[in-house]
């Protein structure tokens, strides 16, 4: 009897302590969504990254340019502590405007085409590549296709799935990373790819290739989604046996010295366990690195500003990492974790949003069952995202930069999604500019960001 009142009267203390302080988060993020849709700062620092520093690829002046400027803007957002940390990264260089076109002079104008260097690429030199075009829809046609390769430029023609909705670009994207030594392998002299996009016009985009060092390194182009179309009109008509003529200057000079940006508010009870936000600070060369990653950049910078605007002070260090060379080698990634590694750190939780700063949707969960059940216990406080679309996805990966941290500590990871319906319509071509991103999209994304590390922070995973 006794007992049965002991017990009730414990629940109801419970009750009233839970429910005490579920209403004390509700007010704290409130205070934080109001500071951040009212007097957020991410855009403006979006603009000046995009309009005063611009491209940052890893190795040039502009990622220099980026450093000092993510340096300032951390402290200017309150870091109590902000710091670089250096990394070997790679230093590719376009060099001057590729081109591919026709050259035969039989008719009144031979076309030419859209295209970009493929990054990491080597180029053709001025001397360029004069040869036959042979379109592979996939790598299962090269390989039925293989004794035709020889001599050859081999033009990749794979469409970006739209019915993949948010898996398109995974599904296309090997054909640019790996197609050039898949090709290689079966003698051909330099590859063409589509563009990995859904749009359709005459931007090419460009990223990233890997070779495989078993076969020669070949040169190899992106092209618009457009211009693919007609390449492959034209090699099945009047310019079947005719020779296309491409050139690129581009090539991969030594390894540069470059750096991982880090700010800190250092946690007020459990300093040694480490919260990571971060973004990749590194971009492509085209466009200004807006929406990739840009966005990513300034609403991690933004959530330290209004944890120390509001007077929020973390339990949990709270670390905001503006991450080196993501896009051609992931270096600032592999650094940070390999330094957390050497240094024993303690790391909680890590936080990535990469992929654009539209409407948010949700987050990725790379974490333990149980992790992931607490994580599904606060959806109450993501409910103004209407719940029952915005989903925390079990098992989905963090991202690119933060993936490290999880291989060598096991930390639950949160990646941002967000509609993510326009991201690769501009991803790694000249229309990633900060006119295509929307503010009020943009603080939406801090909101919800901030809100899940507000709740990590104070509840612990
Ligand atoms: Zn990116």
């Amino acid at each position: 009897m006794i007992k049965g009142i002991i017990t009730a009267i414990l629940f109801s203390i419970f009750t009233f302590l839970t429910g005490f302080a579920q209403s004390d988060d509700s007010v704290m993020i409130k205070r934080l969504t109001d500071e951040i849709l009212l007097n957020g700062k991410a855009m403006q620092n979006l603009y000046t990254l995009c309009k005063s520093v611009g491209t940052r690829l890893s190795g040039s002046a502009g990622m220099y340019k980026a450093e000092a400027w993510g340096l300032q803007v951390l402290k200017e957002a309150g870091a109590e502590k902000a710091y670089l940390q250096q990394c070997m990264v790679p230093h590719w260089v376009r060099g001057k405007k590729e081109y591919a076109g026709y050259q035969t002079k039989k008719r009144s104008e031979d076309p030419s085409f859209d295209v970009l260097a493929i990054g990491n690429s080597v180029g053709t030199g001025d001397k360029g590549v004069l040869a036959n075009v042979i379109e592979v829809k996939n790598f299962e046609e090269l390989l039925q296709r293989k004794a035709e390769v020889k001599g050859k430029i081999v033009f990749y023609n794979y469409p970006f799935n739209k019915t993949l909705l948010r898996g398109a670009y995974g599904d296309a994207v090997r054909y640019r990373s790996s197609g050039a030594s898949m090709a290689a392998k079966y003698g051909a002299l330099a590859v063409i790819v589509r563009s990995v996009t859904g749009a359709y016009d005459d931007n090419p985009h460009t990223g990233a290739l890997r070779y495989n060092d078993s076969f020669p390194k070949i040169p190899a182009l992106a092209i618009s989604t457009k211009g693919a179309d007609k390449l492959s009109s034209l090699i099945k008509g009047a310019y079947k046996d005719e020779n296309l003529f491409i050139r690129s200057n581009c090539e991969m000079l030594a390894d540069t010295i470059g750096h991982n940006v880090i700010g800190e508010l250092t946690g007020t009870e459990f300093p040694d366990e480490i919260i990571t936000i971060g973004g990749h600070l590194d971009s492509w060369d085209q466009g200004e690195g807006a929406s990739d990653d840009g966005t990513g950049i300034v609403q991690s910078i933004e959530i330290l500003r209004v944890f120390k605007t509001i007077g929020y002070k973390p339990k949990r260090t709270i670390r905001i990492v503006l991450f080196a060379n993501e896009e051609n080698g992931l270096r600032g990634g592999n650094k940070y974790a390999d330094e957390a590694k050497l240094k024993k750190e303690k790391h909680v939780m890590a936080m990535e949003s990469d992929g654009g700063a539209e409407y948010p949707r949700g987050f990725g969960c790379g974490m333990t069952k149980e992790q992931y059940a607490k994580v599904m216990g606060w959806t109450k406080f993501f409910e103004p995202f209407d719940a029952a679309k915005f989903a925390f996805s079990e098992g989905g990966g963090g991202g690119a930069d933060i993936g490290p941290l999880q291989t060598a500590f096991k930390t639950a990871q949160f990646g941002l999604s967000t509609t993510g319906q326009r991201y690769f319509d501009m991803h790694h071509s000249a229309l990633d500019v900060f006119e295509k991103v929307n503010a009020q999209e943009l603080n939406l994304c801090v909101v919800v960001m901030a809100s899940m590390v507000y709740l990590v922070d104070k509840y612990g995973l």
